[in-house]
């Protein structure tokens, strides 16, 4: 850090990425992000011309996009805002919703931005613990008065709330913003967006990374109440109207559009996820019910950290969180079938060793 460092950033933790190899070498299950190729119809949606067009600055309305993702959700497009990536969207209901004064509430266990995010904007944090098994009591966040993140499916747990659960808790906060981060939830989970008509709290947000094969061209969607959009719009457009690129545009609408191509990847996903779930625990594994495209899983037989490092020594990377309560477990991405069946025969020798 410089001598020049803002004093009221010394303290602030970034959060630390999954690894990226800038190399091919490893069966990569550590970041979340789908193991198939972008739909054909997003391969042609970025064209040569639409690069000529770079030239010129993005949309910052985005219409076209908002026009197809209204169609898409049943939504109005006044009750959308593209983000780069669902972060992005995220930190901006944060700078919207939060404040000194106005603290965030959330998991023990859940994404590891909010808390930087937090500290970044000098946000308090109200961490409410799950339950021993990880599970999330939704009367611990009734009549809290303050700003509420959920990521459901949760992350790293991949559990879920049924979406009555969250219904529950928009109810118990009429005054404050509830926000559902649904970066999972087309892997399982039930989504809220068919709420959003009924409570003017609710913001939820998704991603194209996870799963719309588009982690590298990061793009998110906030969904609310009109009113709850344009305050996501006063701060975009006091930070940076062009936020999403041209190329961007383009292809988050052909994913969109591409519903067939979507449905068949994410079924692959899930069946694996099944069939991965039960060779783990076959091996006597512990597994969470993941509704993600991860399983979160352990082992009385050796340390998380240790298996972590002992697979990435042979090729395979997952995520290990060096954190209180989970420090024994891995997020494993679900990928191929072929990648899975790689990783679990380097499981085997390494549970041998
Ligand atoms: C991956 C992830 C995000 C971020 O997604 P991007 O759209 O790539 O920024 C947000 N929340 C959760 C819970 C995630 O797992």
């Amino acid at each position: 850090m410089s001598k020049y460092l803002s004093p009221k950033l010394e303290t602030v933790t970034p959060y630390t990425p999954g690894e990226q190899p800038q190399d091919q070498q490893y069966i990569k299950l550590n970041t979340n992000e789908s193991p198939y190729l972008p739909s054909p119809a997003v391969v042609a949606a970025v064209s040569e011309h639409e690069v000529e067009k770079l030239r010129l600055y993005s949309d910052p309305a985005c219409t076209d996009l908002l026009k197809t993702a209204a169609v898409h959700f049943g939504l109005q497009p006044d009750q959308i805002m593209p983000g780069n990536g669902s972060d992005e969207n995220l930190f901006f209901a944060l700078r919207a919703f939060c404040d000194e004064t106005h603290p965030l509430a959330y998991a023990d266990i859940t994404y590891g931005c909010y808390s930087v995010w937090c500290e970044l904007m000098h946000i308090p944090s109200h961490i409410i613990p799950l339950k021993e098994d990880f599970t999330l009591d939704p009367a611990d966040y009734y009549g809290l008065n303050e700003t509420i993140v959920i990521a459901n499916p949760n992350a790293p747990t991949g559990l879920a709330l049924p979406r009555s659960a969250i219904e529950g808790i928009l109810k118990a906060n009429p005054d404050n913003v509830v926000i559902v981060d649904e970066a999972y939830v087309d892997f399982g989970g039930e989504s809220c967006v068919p709420l959003i008509d009924r409570y003017d709290n609710l913001l939820v947000v998704q991603t194209f990374s996870k799963s719309r094969q588009l982690a590298g061209a990061r793009l998110g969607l906030a969904m609310g109440s009109a009113s709850l959009i344009a305050d996501l719009n006063r701060v975009k457009f006091s930070l940076n109207p062009y936020n999403i690129n041209r190329l961007t545009l383009k292809a988050g609408q052909a994913a969109l559009e591409d519903t067939v191509y979507f449905e068949k990847t994410r079924a692959a996903i899930v069946d694996t996820r099944a069939w991965t779930k039960q060779q783990l625990e076959a091996r006597g594994f512990a597994v969470l019910d993941s509704r993600s495209n991860f399983l979160f899983a352990s082992t009385q037989e050796k340390k998380g950290g240790e298996l972590y490092q002992k697979l990435k020594k042979k090729g395979v990377l997952v995520r290990h969180f060096d954190a209180p309560r989970i420090e024994n477990w891995l997020r494993i991405t679900i990928g191929t079938p072929e990648q899975m069946q790689i990783f679990l025969n380097t499981l085997d020798k390494i549970m041998e060793e």
